[in-house]
């Protein structure tokens, strides 16, 4: 109930456009955005990378309505991209198709993302970006593109994908990236799907997860699990070391601002983390996902605001 209000909520452009020039707004989401500069961004990057975490970098923003959106959009990530290289980060990047236009014009979206892909491949070490997973009107879409990028000489192992354990179809669509030999991330999914496409009950989603879970890790590709589900995690932990499957060939994944004690507590014990770090002025939709999947954040962000 609660979650679908917030996800409601995620797609109303009028609030969005209010939250986001507030002043409160920005505070109130300082908790799970790093801040709205390049800079906040690679400060983040850095103290995450101190205590042994990889990170990979979201400008945020989506659903741009106009060409020149778009191309701003791309040419923060390429600023960001120089950033990560100057100062040797352990760092790619994480982008929307829609942040880069493709509900203006697929070609340009396709064209911008292609010249990040063409910068992060000519940095060396080679660089890595992550085309995450929108709403179902995007999920062909998306791996279509993400296919045809990874088939461009030189791109291979340089360009990912998400899938997302509620869509009935991530089996199939799992079995199509690994033909290819294409990196991805699961995640349970943040939007809201209908019966006829997703499983609606959590225990399914999480069942769902753990099947494929287990077959990306015994894959040979290295693939990132994305959740901060503590049993999920005990399981890919107990899957790993009963089939032999070394810590270094594949990550856990979290989102920054939560569960840093698991975060860090991964790490100490040898396993691959990478915290996903949003930064930007445009964090409305991010922010509203983020309390749909736990709505008790909500009392947690009134607490700082009132602390503040
Ligand atoms: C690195 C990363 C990248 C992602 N990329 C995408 C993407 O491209 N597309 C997409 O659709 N979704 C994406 N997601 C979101 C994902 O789909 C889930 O909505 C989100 O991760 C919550 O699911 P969970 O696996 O943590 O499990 P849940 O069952 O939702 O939560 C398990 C436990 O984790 C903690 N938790 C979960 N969410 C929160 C929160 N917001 N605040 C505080 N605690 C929380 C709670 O302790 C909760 O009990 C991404 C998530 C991560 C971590």
């Amino acid at each position: 109930m609660l979650r679908a209000l917030f996800i409601a909520l995620s797609e109303s452009r009028s609030l969005r456009n209010i939250a986001e020039r507030s002043r409160i707004g920005q505070r109130t989401s300082s908790r799970f955005v790093a801040g709205t500069q390049v800079a906040d961004a690679v400060r983040t990057a850095a103290a995450v990378n101190q205590f042994g975490a990889g990170v990979s970098i979201d400008n945020l923003g989506e659903n741009v309505t106009n060409a020149e959106e778009a191309q701003a959009s791309a040419q923060l990530y390429h600023h960001l991209l120089d950033e990560i290289a100057a100062r040797k980060l352990n760092a790619n990047i994480s982008l929307k198709l829609t942040h880069m236009g493709l509900d203006v014009d697929e070609s340009l979206a396709h064209e911008l993302v292609r010249g990040l892909v063409a910068q992060a491949t000519s940095m060396a070490p080679k660089n890595f970006v992550r085309v995450d997973m929108e709403g179902s009107a995007y999920t062909q879409l998306t791996l279509d593109f993400v296919h045809e990028l990874h088939r461009v000489p030189g791109n291979a192992g340089c360009v990912g994908a998400v899938i997302q354990s509620y869509m009935h179809r991530a089996e199939a669509d799992i079995e199509r990236l690994l033909a290819d030999g294409i990196r991805i991330r699961l995640c349970k999914g943040a939007y809201k799907e209908p019966p006829e496409i997703a499983f609606q009950k959590k225990s399914e989603v999480d069942g769902n997860y753990v099947k494929l879970m287990k077959i990306l890790m015994k894959s040979g590709i290295y693939h990132g699990l994305a959740t901060h589900d503590e049993a999920i995690i005990r399981e890919a932990k107990a899957f790993a070391i009963r089939e032999n499957i070394p810590r270094n060939t594949f990550e856990f994944q979290m989102l920054h601002g939560i569960r840093r004690d698991l975060q860090q507590g991964l790490v100490r014990d040898g396993w691959g983390m990478r915290v996903y770090i949003p930064f930007g002025t445009e964090w409305y939709p991010y922010l509203m996902r983020r309390l749909a999947e736990r709505p008790a954040n909500v009392l947690f962000i009134a607490r700082n605001l009132l602390r503040a």
